[in-house]
């Protein structure tokens, strides 16, 4: 899931200057969840732009924003968002993308939200940077835990001298990485794992922007 937390009103506003009529998007999938772009979020962004004297001309809460042919729908079906004066996304930055692609020249888009990090959801509210997408995966040498993104030095072969009893000497609140790789991996019996030598990130895997376009499977007669 994509974390988001909502700006400022007070930067909503400044992108908006000078724009009286204004259409909102909102997102029904990451966004919902951190509570950053559901239709509560819609409403009380209603309510502040009314009250600096914004005229609303719409909502849409898009099942996901990101996802080009379902805003493109919503764009067809409603002739409000064009003929407003700005289009103003609570979505991560791909969903903004999204609408400002299908937007195109016409009616400029502005952003509700930043956007944090792909995370795993513990529960519902609580959510945990476990991966940054860094196009190498080792997890399977390292028992499912990423010290790519959990350590803060990025260190792919055990810990730094830092350790505190276990702990981390950036994060002090949290475990050293490398100790939970170790525990885990000692639990498992795979401790052998822990010889190979992680060579450093390749970074070219990650040079943006990056993209896979899927070949439709044919469907069987
Ligand atoms: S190594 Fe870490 S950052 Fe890279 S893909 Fe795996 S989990 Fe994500
Ligand atoms: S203590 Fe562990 S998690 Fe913290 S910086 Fe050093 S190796 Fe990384």
């Amino acid at each position: 899931m994509i974390i988001t937390k909502k700006k400022e009103p007070s930067l909503i506003l400044e992108y908006l200057d000078g724009r009286k009529k204004v259409y909102l998007f909102g997102c029904n999938s990451c966004a919902e969840q951190c509570q950053t772009g559901g239709k509560r979020e819609l409403d009380e962004m209603t309510v502040i732009l009314r009250e600096n004297g914004k005229e609303i001309t719409g909502t849409s809460l898009i099942d996901e924003t990101c996802y080009k042919m379902l805003v493109k729908k919503e764009f067809k079906a409603n002739e409000a968002i064009m003929s407003s004066d700005a289009i103003l996304v609570l979505a991560c930055g791909a969903g903004v993308k999204t609408v400002a692609e299908i937007a195109e020249n016409s009616t400029p888009v502005f952003p509700a939200l930043d956007s944090l990090f792909l995370a795993s959801v513990e529960r519902y509210g609580r959510f945990f940077e476990g991966c940054s997408l860094c196009g190498e995966c080792i997890l399977g040498s390292t028992a499912g835990i990423c010290p790519h993104t959990l350590c803060p030095k990025g260190l792919l072969n055990g810990p730094c001298g830092g350790v505190i009893n276990g702990r981390c000497e950036v994060n002090i609140e949290n475990n050293c990485v490398w100790v939970d790789i170790f525990r885990r991996l000692k639990a498992q019996d795979r401790l052998n794992v822990l010889k190979k030598i992680h060579p450093p990130k390749d970074y070219s895997n990650g040079v943006k922007p990056r993209k896979v376009i899927l070949e439709r499977k044919k469907t069987r007669a």
